[in-house]
């Protein structure tokens, strides 16, 4: 487990260590995206398995405790956009691809939202942070945003060294 997945979790168990099908994937469809590196994601769940060998050409089945507790189940797959599903050679190499699918049971909202919050803490180092000042001409509200994932930061306080040289 690396620093970062200390930081979230307690405990990780995916396919490679006998995840099931059906304890983790039963029931579970598209439940959102992410975006990142296929690197990325061996080093956090390790190597993935050929997913259908149809519509997917890398799948992780992934059950994760968080911190509080949560016992999270989902998976992460390519969709479409690999060599499986473009026999004519226009899709991606698997290790190529950056856009992943979340699947999740949609029953439970919260688990949802917990796995998508998690997945982008795990993937994004927030290194392309955004802020935005509040444009009142064009109704654009101030906010502080990463470019990378989309996750949403407190305002920053004002600073007040600069706010004195004006
Ligand atoms: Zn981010």
């Amino acid at each position: 487990m690396n620093n970062k997945m200390k930081e979230y979790t307690t405990a990780v168990r995916t396919h490679n260590d006998g995840l099931t099908f059906e304890e983790c994937a039963l029931g579970t469809s598209y439940q959102g995206e992410i975006e990142c590196d296929y690197a990325t994601l061996v080093e956090l769940f390790g190597e993935p398995f050929g997913g259908d060998g149809y519509k997917i050409d890398a799948e992780w089945l992934v059950c994760l405790t968080t911190k509080d507790n949560n016992v999270l189940y989902f998976t992460l797959y390519n969709w479409k956009d690999g060599f499986n599903y473009n026999k004519d050679g226009s899709g991606f190499a698997t290790h190529m691809i950056t856009n992943w699918h979340i699947g999740c049971n949609s029953g439970n909202q919260e688990a949802v939202n917990s796995v998508n919050e998690i997945l982008n803490e795990l993937v994004c180092d927030h290194k392309n942070k955004f802020y935005q000042p509040e444009e009142t001409d064009t109704n654009i509200p101030e906010s502080y945003t990463c470019d990378d994932c989309g996750k949403e930061f407190d305002i920053p306080e004002p600073d007040f060294d600069l706010n004195n040289k004006e």
